[in-house]
């Protein structure tokens, strides 16, 4: 029995040691691809400035969900156990945990590590074939390939001074800290981690973040409780998008809270609402507990949603939803109030383009403002028409979608079954081709994050072994 893991971040670590520990069968054999430089890290947690901070508090941060979820704390209390009183570390520092674990399943004699990136895979009647240097057939293939590179809005990948990913960032130390100014595209975590590094490093000079919407993320309040029958409401298979929403302005009334609060944060000009929400962190945090425990609710119901239902979400709660239970560090909102009253950062929204002349200039509806590097903080843009065109191009996506293999889900990001994680292909359910993480981040719905990536693992692998019956399935 032959495994095919393509992406060794965190969702294929987590893939391989859940096999190596929980799967009991003869003759298997695990190959887990990926580049050498990525392998064991992934996209956001290799070595790198440690201005870059996790974006969940570290006790949260686990690549065993399901086993032990105080691993990484044992871990740190073994290794390093001053970072424990932190309450946010830096990514690099996880990665060199994540590192640490995929060395060690590494070397379980089963597992074979090949150090290539996958350019194809073929599929036969029982079999895929994986493609790199050489070629690879095996029964089960697990995709854990991360997101896509960031969406290119403006196209102006070809300008020499646009920096379209970001990370590592100490490869654009040059660049970003001898300009004249900064020009990021983007409001979000990542536009704060460009920010963060600059102030970190001293740049005295203009840094101006660019949106359409000039939406910030919220600060990370103060750590609450609420009370919400998650496991109750997660088995209510009528609930509806709206009846999530009541039940989140109920639980916020009971805790004294306004449901106004969030518009009125969003409608503050970005100083205002910072420092508006650095005297309201436990308002802010019983917001966010509250929006996290219906998250996991939504997750669950997501896919017996109607239709419509889930177009009103995504046109209508995502945005905010998203603001709520992807929160940054309070640290980081102090800094960036300090940048923003010294006149050094500007935020400008209602953006309508960029364009490069001799410099970049970004014509908003308040005006006209230029800067010398420009880098782009935007994710990835998974809707239909854009998912693999030329400024979002991941070869691998690329070629499976021409070919048929992947399709495209009517929410943008690309069709599974759920829970099975199953891959939808033109010609049906391939039921050994799974895929895991951002791609799949419209059916498993706000799953930015590794814990909740991983814990949905060995439901899928298990049902490829005993299916949903509990019989035993097609491969034992
Ligand atoms: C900037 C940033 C910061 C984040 N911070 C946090 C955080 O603090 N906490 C948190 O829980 N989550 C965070 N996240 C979310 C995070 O991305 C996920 O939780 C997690 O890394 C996703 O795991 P993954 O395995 O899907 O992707 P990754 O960990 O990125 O792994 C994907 C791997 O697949 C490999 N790959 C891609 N294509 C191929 C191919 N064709 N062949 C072989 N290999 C391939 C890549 O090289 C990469 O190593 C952050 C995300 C970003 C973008």
């Amino acid at each position: 029995m032959k495994i095919a893991i393509v992406g060794a971040g965190m969702a294929g670590i987590g893939t391989l040691r859940y096999y190596i520990d929980h799967i009991n069968i003869d003759d298997m054999e695990i190959y887990i691809f990926d580049d050498r430089n990525s392998a064991g890290i992934g996209y956001p947690f290799g070595p790198d400035d440690d201005a870059l901070l996790l974006n969940q508090r570290l006790k949260k941060m686990t690549l065993e969900p399901w086993d032990d979820k105080k691993e990484y704390v044992k871990y740190l209390k073994e290794t390093e156990p001053e970072l424990l009183n932190h309450e946010f570390i830096t990514r690099p520092e996880f990665g060199k945990y994540s590192k640490d674990v995929f060395l060690e399943y590494i070397k379980d004699e089963r597992v074979k590590f090949v150090p290539s990136i996958v350019n194809d895979i073929d599929v036969k009647k029982d079999k895929y074939v994986i493609k790199t240097d050489n070629d690879y057939e095996v029964d089960v293939v697990h995709l854990c390939i991360g997101q896509l590179p960031q969406t290119d809005i403006y196209n102006l990948k070809d300008i020499k001074k646009y920096i379209a990913t970001p990370f590592p960032i100490e490869d654009h130390s040059e660049l970003l800290l001898n300009s004249k100014s900064v020009g990021i595209i983007g409001t979000n975590l990542t536009s704060l981690d460009i920010i963060m590094y600059l102030y970190k490093h001293n740049y005295k000079n203009d840094i101006i973040v660019t949106s359409r919407s000039g939406t910030v993320p919220f600060i990370r309040g103060n750590e609450a409780e609420v009370s919400i029958d998650v496991n109750a409401l997660k088995n209510k298979k009528d609930i509806t998008i709206h009846d999530i929403v009541e039940i989140f302005k109920e639980e916020t009334k009971r805790q004294g809270i306004d449901f106004k609060f969030i518009k009125k944060l969003n409608e503050m000009p970005v100083l205002e609402t910072l420092k508006y929400q650095l005297n309201h962190l436990d308002t802010l945090g019983v917001l966010e507990e509250t929006a996290e425990e219906l998250s996991e609710v939504l997750r669950e119901v997501w896919n017996d949603l109607s239709l419509e239902d889930k177009k009103y979400y995504m046109k209508h709660i995502k945005g905010v939803h998203g603001q709520l239970t992807g929160p940054f560090p309070k640290m980081t909102a102090e800094k960036i109030v300090e940048l923003i009253e010294a006149g050094q950062l500007t935020y400008v929204s209602g953006v309508e383009d960029i364009c490069y002349n001799d410099e970049f200039v970004i014509h908003s509806e308040d005006g006209d403002y230029s800067a010398y590097v420009m880098v782009s903080a935007v994710g990835p843009n998974l809707s239909g028409k854009n998912l693999a065109d030329e400024n979002n191009a991941s070869p691998l996506v690329k070629t499976l979608l021409e070919k048929g293999v992947l399709e495209v889900d009517e929410l943008g990001g690309i069709k599974i079954t759920y829970p099975e994680f199953s891959v939808i292909s033109e010609a049906g359910v391939l039921e050994r081709m799974k895929l895991y993480g951002n791609l799949v981040s419209t059916t498993h719905i706000n799953n930015s994050g590794v814990n909740l990536i991983l814990k949905k693992i060995p439901q899928s692998i298990e049902e490829i072994f005993h299916g949903d019956d509990g019989e035993e399935g097609t491969l034992s």
